[in-house]
C-alpha cells in the first residue's frame, strides 16, 4: 500500500489539510441539520419553525466560514492539498431511513 509523505506537523499544508477536513466534517453536519429540521419523522417536535430555520442557517454559516478558512489556506499555499485520505464520519442512520426513502 502506498504510503504518503504526511505534510510536515505545523506547516501551511498540514495546516491545510486540517481545514479541508474541519469543512467537509461541518459539511456533513449540515446536510444532517437540513435533513433534522425538514424532516417529518426525526426533527426534534420541540421547535418552533423560526427555530429550525434558525439553527439551518447556524449549521450553513459554520460551514461556509470553514469552507471560506480552507480556500484561503489553498489561496496562501498556492495549491489544494491532495492525496491524504480524509475519513469522514461513518454515515448515521437516520430514524426514518427504514420508513422513507424519498428524502
Ligand atoms: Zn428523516
Amino acid at each position: 500500500m502506498a504510503k504518503v509523505a504526511a505534510p510536515e506537523p505545523g506547516s501551511l499544508e498540514e495546516r491545510a489539510v486540517a481545514a479541508h477536513r474541519a469543512y467537509l466534517m461541518a459539511l456533513v453536519a449540515w446536510e444532517r441539520t437540513l435533513h433534522r429540521m425538514n424532516c417529518a419523522i426525526c426533527s426534534p417536535s420541540d421547535l418552533c419553525e423560526n427555530e429550525r430555520v434558525q439553527v439551518c442557517v447556524a449549521a450553513e454559516a459554520e460551514k461556509e466560514s470553514r469552507r471560506i478558512a480552507f480556500r484561503d489556506l489553498c489561496d496562501e499555499l498556492g495549491f489544494v492539498p491532495a492525496g491524504h485520505v480524509i475519513a469522514l464520519p461513518a454515515e448515521e442512520l437516520s430514524a426514518c431511513c427504514d420508513l422513507a426513502s424519498s428524502h
